[in-house]
């Protein structure tokens, strides 16, 4: 896939009408209505920030939630037109539909600098069938269309790919920032390239592992994942998560790894619990000792050692997936000292995935990361080598 990307930078925004996609799909809550991070929108900032500085007036669009065609007043973009114009310290007028007579008009009547957010793009049932007729409408608000919602690139809707077929399209900030990780990970790795793959699913990540090991030098496997991988190699894993139905692919994945010469680590002990709960009766085993009626909730401590050898010498590092359940503060050990190992490596780092994101920000590390991807899914499509349709249809560079 071509990641070299047309940007805002290489158009001439002054005077133009803007269409943004973004990436508000913010977390709500029910009860007060108030939106609990704005980590979304403040990563947006910038782009809309060099738009409006820029003598462009900017008509920003995105989804939230789910609603499937409905109008469900719950997952309007209201609050966020108000927390937004609050970010900017400046009005942002806001459109109650999608690309109906009230964008129009408000669209038509935004001055240069100015900025207008139009509903729930989700609202309308044309957004995720890409229907022409829809896309056609939406792209009438604007001159030049820009995306900037990186965890939506892998989707083919109206308002990330119908567009581009009626307005030239330009990659923002947030999103050329993604295809430059993300791609020169890809493309041009520093080695040893080490990759670190957890979480609850093998059939998350194993398009992830597949592609990689024709790249990585190294792949660590961790969490929940783990174990369908010990299965594979004849352990006895207890009540350990499970994908029966993916241990024939879990033992062709290590045979490829060990063809390629790709070294492929797995964990050596585990943190184990007689059930699955916070408070349940924790002990340490050897990965080869799990007991029946016990459950691996976490790596033990021989692996995270294990690990961080592999994490010291990298000279690229991509991390999806905690090592456990990490909700659990009794089971957070392996993931959080994955996270301060990555921290403390002077490789090239790169996380991806929402819990291990969480857990890097929890530990105050998200600053000595050399990125961290916003978007979960659109990051794994991406490490999977898949085209993502949100960014084949931007204009080359
Ligand atoms: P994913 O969304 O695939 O990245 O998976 C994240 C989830 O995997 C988290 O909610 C973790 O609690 C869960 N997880 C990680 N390790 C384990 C494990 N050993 N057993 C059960 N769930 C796990």
């Amino acid at each position: 896939m071509n990641y070299n990307k047309k940007s805002v930078k290489d158009v001439d925004v002054r005077g133009k009408r803007v269409l943004l996609r973004c990436d508000f799909n913010v977390p709500i809550d029910k009860q007060t209505g108030e939106i609990t991070s704005d980590k979304r929108i403040v990563a947006s900032l910038p782009t809309i920030r060099y738009l409006l500085d820029n003598g462009a007036s900017v008509i920003a669009c995105s989804h939230m939630g789910k609603p499937k065609g409905e109008w469900v007043p719950g997952l309007s973009m209201r609050p966020v037109a108000e927390h937004l114009s609050m970010l900017l310290g400046k009005p942002v007028v806001f459109a109650a539909d999608v690309a109906g007579e009230d964008s129009r008009k408000k669209a038509e009547a935004l001055g240069a600098g100015e900025i207008m957010l139009i509903e729930n793009v989700r609202f309308e049932k044309g957004e995720i069938e890409n229907d022409a007729e829809f896309a056609k409408k939406l792209a009438s608000l604007g001159e030049i269309f820009v995306s900037d919602a990186f965890g939506s690139v892998h989707r083919a809707h109206a308002s990330t790919v119908g567009v581009s077929g009626f307005l030239p399209a330009y990659a923002g900030f947030l999103l050329e920032k993604e295809l430059n990780a993300l791609g020169g990970v890809l493309e041009n790795p520093k080695h040893p390239f080490v990759a670190i793959l957890g979480g609850a699913k093998v059939s998350d990540k194993i398009g992830v592992i597949t592609n990689l090991i024709d790249k990585a030098d190294t792949i660590i496997v961790g969490g929940g994942m783990a174990y369908t991988f010990m299965k594979a190699m004849g352990l006895n894993i207890g009540t350990s998560l499970l994908e029966a139905d993916k241990v024939e692919l879990a033992k062709d994945t290590m045979q490829k790894a060990l063809d390629k010469g790709v070294m492929f680590l797995l964990p050596v002990d585990f943190a184990v619990g007689d059930r699955f709960a916070p408070d349940c009766e924790k002990k340490i085993v050897d990965s080869t000792m799990i007991p029946d009626g016990w459950m691996g909730m976490d790596i033990g401590d021989k692996t995270v050692n294990l690990f961080k050898e592999a994490i010291k010498n990298a000279g690229t590092i991509v991390w999806n997936g905690p090592m456990g359940v990490f909700e659990f503060p009794e089971f957070a050990r392996g993931t959080q000292e994955i996270a301060r190992a990555m921290a403390e490596s002077n490789a090239v780092t790169i996380v991806g995935g929402g819990d291990s994101s969480a857990a890097v920000e929890q530990m105050g590390y998200s600053g000595k990361m050399s990125h961290i991807s916003t978007g979960g899914g659109a990051s794994l499509k991406f490490l999977e080598g898949k085209e993502l349709p949100g960014v084949a249809c931007l204009l080359d560079k």
